[in-house]
């Protein structure tokens, strides 16, 4: 199991801030903004290096549940960063794809 399969069992505690049945959003335990939050499917996909075809659709609604979290906390106006670790050099350390949502200061470019 992955550590997140042990977030969306129950195993491990997360604070939630959003769920259905394929989708599982938490506060990250190491926030790097006011606002950090990992946007993952249920289902594990290793990391967005690895997505078919297939995860099209799911990959999709898991942009759009990141937004509106995003709408949903009053960033929309000010602003918001998406970001999709992948691989090593990506800077990934958990296998299972996650899309990080952070926001609540402004960010910088490039990232380090
Ligand atoms: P990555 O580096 O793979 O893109 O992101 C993994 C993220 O998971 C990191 O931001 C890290 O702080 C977060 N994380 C690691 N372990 C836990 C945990 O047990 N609980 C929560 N909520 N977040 C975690």
């Amino acid at each position: 199991m992955t550590l997140f399969e042990k977030i969306v069992a129950r195993e491990i505690p997360a604070k939630i801030a959003f769920e259905n049945d394929e989708i599982l959003a938490f506060h990250d335990v190491n926030p790097q903004a006011p606002v950090h939050i990992l946007v993952i499917p249920k289902r594990v996909i290793p990391r967005i290096a690895e997505a078919q075809a297939s995860d099209g659709a799911l990959i999709g609604r898991l942009l759009l549940t990141a937004k509106q979290i995003a709408t949903d906390l009053g960033l929309s106006e000010t602003g918001f960063r998406l970001v999709i670790n992948s691989g090593r050099n990506g800077g990934e350390t958990v296998p299972h794809l996650h899309v990080h949502l952070l926001g609540g200061r402004p960010m910088h470019w490039p990232p380090g």
